[in-house]
């Protein structure tokens, strides 16, 4: 599948590098990982940030033929070099697409403050 097939098909959004599909107990995985151009600083825009480790997220997606898809991106935990800023990088992704039924809770979203 072509990469931007696959932005088409999964709403993948610029800032993910798509890097190879992975094929496992009938489940189709796509792994995506961040640009490097996106490790920018959140608080001063500085392009000074190292990466410190990162957690994986997957994501089901629409279902290939009657294979279940996920999207497993990675989202690289990062400090700002110059303003010692740590954040996580987690550019835009498509929201949950509930074709099938979700076995995981809904994430809740707290506001913040
Ligand atoms: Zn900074």
């Amino acid at each position: 599948m072509s990469q931007s097939l696959l932005y088409r098909a999964f709403g993948v959004r610029e800032g993910y590098e798509y890097v190879r599909p992975d094929y496992r107990a009938g489940t189709v995985q796509f792994y995506l990982t961040v640009k490097a151009e996106f490790f920018v600083c959140p608080a001063c825009q500085s392009a000074h940030a190292i990466r410190k480790g990162a957690r994986a997220r997957s994501l089901q997606t629409l279902p290939s033929g009657l294979k279940p898809v996920l999207l497993v991106t990675e989202v690289p935990k990062c400090e700002c070099m110059d303003c010692g800023t740590k954040f996580e990088l987690a550019p835009l992704l498509p929201r949950r697409m509930s074709t099938t039924p979700s076995s995981s809770p809904p994430t809740s979203t707290r506001a913040a403050g």
